[in-house]
């Protein structure tokens, strides 16, 4: 519910920093409370932003059940626990390790740390992950931007080309979203030999343990982490947390420190941190959570192009297909909605005629698939 501000405020409070008067803000997916009270529906489904189609760890579940009483104290400065349980899982000093409210906590304060206003910039792939030029704009830093391929794909030396003296971030993102392309590993390599010695590589890794092959497509699964890069994964997707908000980044240690400096003290909450220790020992959970995704989506695939539309291939929990011909991706995003299924138009990635999907349980894809092959018969 959204109410409107009268314009005699906004008059009035006309000394608000002009990045933020032109701020657009962050599309989030729809919710399934909207969807249903807008058509009085029973049932929705939503496939719309990447969460688990297992929902959360029953582990986790548990932890929080657990950690409940406890939540009336502040947290442990810096979240030790869980920062040396990271660690651990991912064979990296722990110092290296941080922590945040989402990766998109990690996201905003690596921008805010490193890039200076009216002097450096940073650079992403047109289109991205919209977080990367949001933050980036809101501290009033040039966003520098070069276009994916034609099919998707991420010219790495095309990006590398818009690098000057100035940028001080490269964000990139693997598996790539809303695509689900995944750049080969050799070249994301190449990219960070390349780079001048104050740019810091980005790496986006938030659909990584999704690729069919983690081992041979990520920076960090591959165990050697150029000293230039940052990698950023988090809990919001295959651990099933999205609602807990919780992300991390395996930094260079000089970065890792002056992050633990100036993150606000207490933003990933106790509950967060408890849920996330347990996910991490559930590792039945997280199989099948992966074993799941990878086989639906391939069937997805199969069937939405039995279907007539154009699927890209996806290393990542989500599809992104444009329909066929005959209907516009507006028109099935909406007859789609009014049955209940909630998944996500690509406007605000300026593609407004592709749609992305995400995997959900077997029933779920089954009632999406069905659904599409009657309003496209
Ligand atoms: C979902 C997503 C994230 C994770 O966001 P959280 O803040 O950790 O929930 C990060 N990067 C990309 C590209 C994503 O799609």
């Amino acid at each position: 519910m959204c109410i409107a501000t009268p314009v005699e405020d906004f008059a009035r409070f006309d000394d608000v920093r002009p990045e933020v008067r032109g701020f657009t803000a962050y599309v989030p997916g729809k919710s399934i409370e909207e969807i249903r009270q807008t058509y009085g529906l029973h049932r929705v489904i939503k496939l719309a932003s990447n969460e688990n189609p297992l929902g959360m760890s029953p582990l986790a579940q548990e932890a929080v059940r657990r950690h409940a009483s406890g939540a009336f104290r502040y947290p442990q400065g810096n979240t030790p626990r869980l920062t040396e349980a990271l660690a651990r899982h991912h064979g990296v000093a722990s110092g290296r390790v941080v922590v945040g409210n989402g990766s998109d906590e990690v996201i905003d304060l690596l921008i805010r740390m490193r890039a200076v206003p009216g002097k450096h910039n940073i650079v992403a792939f047109q289109p991205c992950f919209s977080i990367y030029p949001l933050q980036s704009r809101l501290c009033g830093v040039e966003v520098r931007r070069t276009p994916l391929g034609p099919d998707f794909s991420q010219p790495l030396e095309a990006l590398r080309a818009v690098v000057d003296a100035q940028t001080v971030l490269v964000f990139l993102t693997t598996p790539d979203n809303p695509s689900g392309y995944c750049p080969p590993l050799a070249a994301v390599r190449a990219l960070a030999a390349s780079l001048p010695p104050a740019c810091l590589l980005v790496v986006d890794e938030a659909y990584m343990d999704f690729a069919e092959d983690e081992i041979a497509s990520s920076l960090l699964a591959s165990g050697a982490v150029p000293d230039n890069v940052a990698i950023l994964r988090t809990f919001s997707k295959s651990y099933g947390l999205a609602g807990l908000r919780l992300g991390y980044g395996i930094l260079p240690p000089v970065l890792a420190e002056y992050y633990r400096r100036v993150r606000l003290p207490f933003s990933v909450n106790v509950l967060a941190e408890a849920a996330a220790l347990a996910a991490l020992e559930d590792t039945a959970f997280r199989a099948a959570t992966l074993s799941l995704v990878r086989e639906e989506r391939v069937v997805l695939t199969e069937r939405l192009r039995a279907l007539g539309c154009t699927v890209f291939p996806s290393q990542a929990n989500f599809l992104m297909f444009a329909p066929p011909a005959n209907i516009t991706a507006a028109d099935l995003f909406q007859r789609l909605l009014e049955r209940g299924i909630i998944i996500r138009p690509l406007n605000s990635y300026g593609l407004p005629q592709l749609l992305r999907l995400s995997v959900g349980t077997h029933e779920e894809n089954h009632i999406f698939l069905t659904a599409c092959a009657e309003i496209l018969a």
